[in-house]
């Protein structure tokens, strides 16, 4: 009997190939810029009033999505940080140590609503002064910025639920520095757990995003806080060493670089001074091959782009194991296609602006070396607006992990992708890192989630989602990630003397 073979039916693909119809655009929908007021010239914000520069200098901050001037900004030097210390020292010994905490809770909590009324305002700011997509600004950065009011005002007068028979006292005087990625969120962190504490503050935003941090001081002078209680000082690297270096601070709060941060603890060693520093990061992201693969996908997708990677927690290195890596690859390649880079006042963009030039080329000499260094390099595909400063979301596959794009911290759109067989294995991998400030896990059986974040050093570990902030939980790192927590109990912590009660 002749036997005919039947031809081998052609092997089904178990995944789709998505086809992006570029035919279409959403239709602009820019947010109102008319819901922002922002004024010609700035000053300093010291003693509850708007103070010239000493040295008479003020310098531009711009819109890094149209590289347009939206205001001056007064630059401070170390005759205004002796002036903004004096005031805070004296607020502190005059007033706001010797008031009734219950009192010092009612304004932290005014300024919490007041950031509520003025919610869009400062959402619109936030965007045009750093680049961030409005949609974040308005549904992340000003509701946790004023979650944090809200929940530091809550402490204030149960100090001593806080810490059971011990009693709780201020520090004095708290020298504040923070970024440019997060900077009214970042301000609220610093501010409202040393008010709640009964400390005084001095405060510098990041020399290209100063202006929700000078809205904030409009906002805390029409709360009627204290003068002195809380002082602005806008200014560039050298307004930040004057603060670090005054010998009337007493604590100092450091968020940024761990280059910034070594150059602090040199500079407080053998003083008095407390600090805490939320320096660096290069988080591992963990995919495990019995994991939800789309939810996976997404969270790692929000994990780096999110803020254009302006993240000190970013995900930004993602290790997928090796079974599942093509089909995560490709779903994430697809899935990047279809990120709107744009303009960052559009509701519907999802990566804005990189925040200053500077940045951008830091960016691109990554991208480069990422090249050199033999690893894949996918961008999207997408149109990048003329004017700005703009970056595609990247992914770099077949990257080692020994390679600089692995390594350090690039705090743009672009994602390291990197392989695993076991458990062990990826726990080195992703403990093999000068950093340890956060980690992602994704996985199917809740004990592989204990067992991974008992062994990863970082200090915060999300499981099975990624990037999510509450002021309830502490938030910091280990390693060259820094030291001292913020959020939550422990962020009262760095803030106060403990002595037992008698
Ligand atoms: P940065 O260069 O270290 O600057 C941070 C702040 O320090 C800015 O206000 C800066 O002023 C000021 N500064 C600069 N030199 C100083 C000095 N010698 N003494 C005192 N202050 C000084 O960091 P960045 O580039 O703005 O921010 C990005 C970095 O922050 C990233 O590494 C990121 O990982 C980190 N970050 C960490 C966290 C966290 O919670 N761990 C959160 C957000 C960001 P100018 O702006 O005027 O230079
Ligand atoms: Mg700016």
């Amino acid at each position: 009997m002749a036997v005919t073979k039947k031809k081998a039916a052609p092997k089904k693909s178990n995944t789709v190939k998505l086809k992006f119809d570029t035919s279409w655009n959403y239709a602009p929908a820019p947010e109102s810029k008319s819901a922002a007021t922002i004024h010609k010239q700035y000053d300093l914000f010291i003693n509850g009033e708007w103070q010239k520069p000493s040295g008479k200098k003020y310098f531009d901050t711009i819109n890094p999505a149209t590289e347009e001037k939206l205001s001056e900004v007064a630059m401070a030097n170390e005759a205004d940080t002796n002036k903004a210390v004096t005031a805070a020292r004296n607020a502190y010994e005059k007033v706001w140590k010797k008031m009734p905490a219950k009192e010092r809770g009612k304004y932290i909590f005014r300024i919490a609503r007041m950031i509520q009324e003025k919610a869009r305002e400062l959402a619109v700011i936030e965007t045009l002064d750093g680049g961030k997509p409005i949609r974040e600004s308005r549904d992340f950065d000003v509701p946790t910025a004023a979650n944090h009011f809200f929940y530091y005002a809550g402490w204030a007068d149960k100090l001593e639920y806080a810490f059971p028979n011990r009693q709780a006292s201020p520090l004095g005087v708290a020298g504040q520095i923070i970024p440019w990625n997060f900077p009214l969120l970042m301000a609220a962190w610093k501010i409202a757990p040393a008010l709640a504490t009964g400390n005084t503050v001095v405060l510098k935003p990041a020399e290209t995003t100063p202006l929700t941090a000078l809205k904030l001081a409009e906002i805390i002078q029409e709360a009627d806080l204290p003068p002195g209680v809380v002082n602005i000082l806008t200014g560039a690297g050298e307004t930040g060493a004057s603060i670090v270096n005054h010998p009337g601070i007493d604590k100092i709060a450091f968020t940024g670089s761990t280059e910034v941060g070594k150059l602090i603890q040199r500079a407080i060693a053998g003083t008095n001074k407390k600090a805490t520093l939320e320096l660096g990061g290069k988080a591992a992201n963990i995919i495990f091959e019995d994991a939800p693969i789309d939810q996976a996908v997404e969270g790692v997708i929000n994990g780096i782009f999110f803020n254009q990677g302006h993240v000190c927690c970013a995900g930004s290195r993602l290790y997928v194991q090796e079974s599942i890596a093509k089909q995560v690859i490709r779903k994430l390649k697809d899935r990047i296609e279809t990120l709107i880079v744009g303009d960052p006042i559009d509701k519907n963009t999802d990566i804005g602006a990189i925040n200053s030039k500077q940045q951008l080329d830091t960016i691109h000499k990554y991208l480069n070396i990422g090249k050199k260094e033999g690893a894949e390099m996918y961008e999207s595909s997408c149109p990048l607006p003329r004017k700005g400063y703009f970056c595609r979301p990247t992914i770099f596959t077949n990257v080692a992990q020994s390679s600089r794009i692995a390594q350090e911290e690039i705090f743009g759109p672009v994602l390291a992708v990197l392989t695993f067989r076991t458990d062990d294995e990826v726990i080195e991998k992703a403990n093999n890192s000068p950093y340890g400030l956060s980690a992602g896990v994704w996985t199917d059986k809740g004990s592989k989630i204990f067992n991974m974040t008992k062994r990863m050093r970082a200090g915060v570990v999300w499981a099975n989602t990624f990037n999510k902030f509450d002021p309830s939980s502490p938030f910091g790192g280990y390693k060259e990630s820094g030291f001292g927590r913020e959020g939550g109990l422990h962020g009262l912590m760095p803030y106060i003397h403990l002595t037992h009660q008698s």
